[in-house]
């Protein structure tokens, strides 16, 4: 039997729902094996319902729950084993929290570079991307994925590597929700330890110079360095909240690295030092989605930052219901990474891109971000670059006010 809840069950109100989406299924599935996922595919399709797959719940999308239909929720097959130390083959079922990944790798000496939050799941994040702290030096999380267990709709249970299913395999790595339900997935984890880690924050003025510099620096900055900027208000002003993570328990690599960052403008506060990975990715991020972060989120890359795209930023954050955050990408961003698969990294990375990730509040300032998951009209504006085998880039637009 595979275990099931329904509305009024005590466990609903913790099943329901996702991180930004509240849902109202008609039944949520826990199975709690390959084969349990057959059968409540089975299900789904016998009852005639619209079917959700969630794995960690954190999907911007909202996408892994829905109203009257059913829900497969994959948290009980959370499994994670070393299958080969030596070549730091890692086993990782979908229902794991990236936390639990980290955690669990540790005492090994390894690490799987995912994303900011350790709550996210592996199914959304391993089929999606995965832009980690590490990812300047080791790429993408799909740049290290070696096999892939996926139920087919059909019921048919196959594995995907370099010989078997090549093109799902390559198809899992990064349009996964759209192929099938993949259960587990075989990961080539890094070697990895302690990582350098700075937080600080830096004044922004209306123009933005300050991320225009920060954007220059990282353009040649070590691809040890990764960076998430989160701008804020803050008071009558604008703080950019930066945290940096270097790849290397090495101290003098840390402050090369980090220093020249503490140069972009006024610092408000800061710290430093060397901290073992799972804390970048906690188990205390860990906790049930009920719908707490309703958002509508825009992306974009940016290949370049110019003072226009910088100000635009700053007016964007200024008005006081959006937050903006930027990563840093290029590095091993651009080509695989470190230890992956360079062939197969999608043509749209490229050297020192950066995301951008606004999502308009509508609650206004101080009271919480809230906001909605499709683009919005004032974010970024995608444009095709004329001499870049139509690769997609992004300007920032001014928002409407
Ligand atoms: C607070 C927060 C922080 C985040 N930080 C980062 C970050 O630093 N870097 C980054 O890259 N991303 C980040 N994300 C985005 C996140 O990685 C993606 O939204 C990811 O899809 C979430 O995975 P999940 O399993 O938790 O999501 P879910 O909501 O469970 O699923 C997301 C989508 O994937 C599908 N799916 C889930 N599991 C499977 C499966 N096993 N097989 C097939 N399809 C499946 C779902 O149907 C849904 O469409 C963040 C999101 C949030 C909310």
């Amino acid at each position: 039997m595979i275990p099931r809840v329904v509305p009024g069950d005590d466990r609903y109100p913790l099943l329901r729902s996702t991180y930004t989406t509240v849902g109202a299924p008609n039944e949520v599935l826990l199975p709690e094996s390959t084969s349990q996922v057959v059968a409540a595919l089975r299900h789904a399709r016998e009852v005639g319902l619209p079917l959700a797959v969630r794995s960690g719940g954190h999907g911007v999308s909202g996408r892994s729950t829905n109203d009257g239909g059913v829900v497969i929720d994959l948290s009980a097959l959370n499994r994670v084993e070393v299958i080969d130390r030596a070549a730091r083959l890692v086993r990782v079922e979908a229902g794991a929290r990236w936390a639990e990944v980290a955690q669990a790798l540790a005492p090994y000496g390894l690490a799987i570079s995912s994303g900011d939050h350790g709550n996210v799941g592996v199914g959304g994040l391993a089929t999606g991307g995965g832009i980690g702290w590490l990812v300047r030096q080791y790429g993408l999380t799909i740049d290290h994925i070696r096999a892939a267990e996926v139920v087919l709709a059909d019921g048919s249970v196959v594995r995907a590597d370099a010989d078997h299913h090549p093109d799902l395999l390559w198809a899992v790595r990064g349009a996964g929700a759209g192929v099938g339900i993949v259960t587990a997935f075989e990961i080539e984890a890094m070697h990895l330890r302690d990582v350098g880690y700075a937080q600080f924050a830096v004044q922004v003025g209306q123009d933005g110079k300050e991320l225009r510099r920060w954007a220059e620096y990282l353009a040649e900055a070590s691809r040890e360095l990764s960076t998430a900027v989160t701008l804020l208000p803050h008071g009558r002003s604008l703080v950019a909240s930066i945290t940096a993570v270097v790849a290397t328990a090495d101290e003098r690599r840390v402050r090369d690295a980090v220093e020249p960052l503490l140069r972009i403008g006024t610092i408000l506060d800061q710290q430093a030092g060397l901290v073992p990975y799972p804390a970048l990715v906690s188990t205390a991020h860990l906790h049930a989605n009920v719908g707490q972060q309703p958002a509508i989120t825009t992306n974009g890359m940016l290949a370049t930052m110019t003072g226009d795209d910088a100000a635009a930023l700053a007016t964007t954050v200024a008005g006081g219901r959006r937050l903006v955050q930027l990563r840093s990408l290029g590095g091993g961003g651009d080509h695989g990474g470190d230890g992956g698969d360079r062939l197969r990294a999608p043509p749209s990375r490229h050297a020192g891109g950066l995301l951008g990730l606004p999502a308009p509040g509508r609650r206004g300032p101080g009271s919480g971000l809230e906001a909605h998951n499709r683009p919005a009209r004032w974010g970024v504006r995608r444009v095709r670059e004329p001499s870049g085998q139509g690769r997609l880039r992004a300007r920032l637009s001014r928002p409407d006010r």
